[in-house]
């Protein structure tokens, strides 16, 4: 295959910042598909001698008992093993390396997190258990909930929703169960430019037209535009702070003011929580409702389609409305669910939400104390300064006000020779690491948005630091290296549409579609 050959300048940049080449190592004759592996009559189990009455399963079931069960694939236990575990090596993980993913907040996960997540009374509970026999998993949710208000600044909290996204859908359904509890249904919430795409799409499906707020010169909420904008038709305005570029909003109070004077309410997206927690709190700053990711801020596992977790806090006045059930303490100081919640929103998740994230978030925030999560934003807010200050000659910086947990750069300098900022995040990856973020926020043209965290060593950092720089120099002498990048992947250039329009969904074998196995999905 083409991707194994050796190009002589990735070998010589890998060496550069001392990760080897993987590739060649994950690849020998058993690579294939399953299907493509089974042959008849192997099986990976034994079952043990019937020991109770055999029954009629014809007879039991009638029409229901499937007697052909297709084409399922027939191996051993070793090669169902070896191919799942072969798999998991073309993948990338923060296990395996730094992931500068910016917005991301891509941390470590303590395993200190999985251990308690994984202790029998915790990993076994029922959601059906009856409440009197799951105090402890209650007082799980109380005590996070305690401390995500503490953190907050807010007065009330739902653990429920299952991801930053879901938590903004339940906080603008609030919003709007507020307004229209007053008589006072309005139309319009405000969006600035610079916002993570899930803002004006949360608006729009919980049925609010997006008025677009465009940034000042400094990436910034402009407040006289904003002050134009906000009518007594504004329901709220979706806010993320630091902002996208990671500057911290130091109007902060005028704009929450600005809104309060018409009646209109202050969400803040706090899916960038990682530069503020121990800090300041957005309930002393004037945000009426905000969500957390606990996958991000608070070190539960992230992405690949696992459990997310997005707790949406608030101040008082939208308490009425958050999502049911809540947990409460009742007269004789035991934990219940309660569902006698009248203007609630109603569910948002099935039972009580992703409880063991509950549990590593929790672990996590007791295993730092308050000293402990304050340090960790200060050494967050540290290492991007960091990579700011050491890759400020190599990159365009489009805004030069001091930033905290993340720095964007731009593509503006090697855009010159063609080389864009998506090739410089497929180039990393030869080098070791994921890719920033790309092309996010809008507002900045070719954005490389790196958001180290607090987890990553100067030592790495100045790895990550060497890569860039090293990348920079092959964009300025040899950019087809890096236009046609990445050199050591499995596959390379995938056609990103057509994975995200067409995706192949379900294993089709060559006989069904007469390709090769292998053959790229667009031509499926
Ligand atoms: C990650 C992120 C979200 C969405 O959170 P998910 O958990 O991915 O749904 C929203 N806003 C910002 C600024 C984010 O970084």
């Amino acid at each position: 295959m083409s991707t194994m050959t050796a190009v002589p300048e990735v070998e010589a940049a890998t060496k550069f910042v001392g990760t080897p080449k993987k590739v060649s190592t994950h690849v020998n004759q058993n690579e294939g598909l399953i299907f493509e592996k089974s042959s008849p009559g192997k099986k990976a189990y034994r079952l043990a001698e019937l020991d109770v009455p055999a029954i009629d399963a014809k007879k039991l079931l009638g029409p229901a008992l499937r007697t052909d069960l297709g084409a399922m694939p027939e191996l051993s236990e070793i090669e169902i093993i070896r191919h799942f575990t072969r798999l998991s090596t073309w993948n990338y993980a923060i296990d395996l390396g730094m992931y500068p993913l910016g917005s991301c907040t891509m941390k470590y996960n303590g395993r200190v997190n999985e251990a308690v997540s994984r202790l029998e009374g915790i990993a076994e509970a029922h959601p059906y258990q009856p409440q009197a026999l799951a105090q402890g998993c209650l007082q799980i949710m109380k005590t996070l909930e305690d401390a995500l208000i503490e953190i907050t600044g807010m007065d009330a909290i739902t653990l429920q929703p299952a991801a930053g996204a879901h938590g903004e859908f339940t906080g603008i359904l609030m919003v709007r169960a507020y307004h229209e509890s007053r008589g006072n249904a309005r139309r319009k919430i405000i969006v600035p430019d610079s916002a993570h795409g899930t803002n004006p799409a949360t608006a729009a499906v919980v049925g609010y037209e997006v008025a677009n707020l465009k940034s000042n010169a400094q990436g910034m909420v402009d407040l006289a535009e904003l002050e134009r904008m906000v009518d007594e038709d504004t329901a709220a305005l979706m806010l993320t702070n630091p902002s996208t570029i990671g500057v911290f909003e130091s109007d902060i109070h005028k704009i929450a003011d600005i809104l309060h004077a018409k009646g209109a309410l202050l969400y803040m997206d706090g899916a960038n929580m990682n530069a503020l927690v121990g800090k300041t709190r957005p309930g002393d700053f004037g945000v009426d409702v905000m969500h957390l990711n606990l996958h991000k801020t608070f070190s539960t596992p992230h992405g690949g389609g696992g459990p997310g977790s997005g707790p949406v806090a608030c101040k008082a006045i939208l308490e009425p409305f958050l999502p049911k059930p809540i947990v409460v303490t009742e007269d004789d100081g035991s934990l219940a669910l309660s569902f006698d919640r009248p203007q609630s929103v109603g569910r948002v998740r099935i039972f009580y939400g992703n409880f063991g994230m509950f549990v590593r978030a929790l672990a996590y925030i007791l295993a730092n104390g308050p000293d402990g999560l304050r340090q960790t934003t200060e050494d967050a807010v540290l290492n991007a300064n960091y990579l700011r200050a050491k890759l400020k000659n190599a990159f365009e910086l489009p805004f030069q006000q001091p930033s905290l947990h993340e720095v964007v750069f731009s593509d503006k300098l090697q855009a010159k020779n063609g080389v864009k900022t998506g090739d410089m995040g497929k180039r990393l990856i030869d080098y070791g690491f994921h890719a920033y973020t790309v092309s996010f926020p809008l507002v900045v043209s070719g954005a490389m948005m790196i958001e180290p965290t607090e987890s990553e060593s100067r030592e790495e950092l100045d790895l990550l630091v060497d890569a860039l720089k090293q990348i920079a120099r092959e964009a300025a002498e040899n950019p087809e290296l890096v236009r046609t990048a990445p050199h050591s992947t499995r596959l390379q250039r995938l056609d990103e549409t057509a994975a995200a329009r067409k995706p192949v969904l379900r294993w089709r074998g060559q006989a069904e579609t007469g390709l090769e196995v292998g053959t790229p999905a667009k031509e499926w």
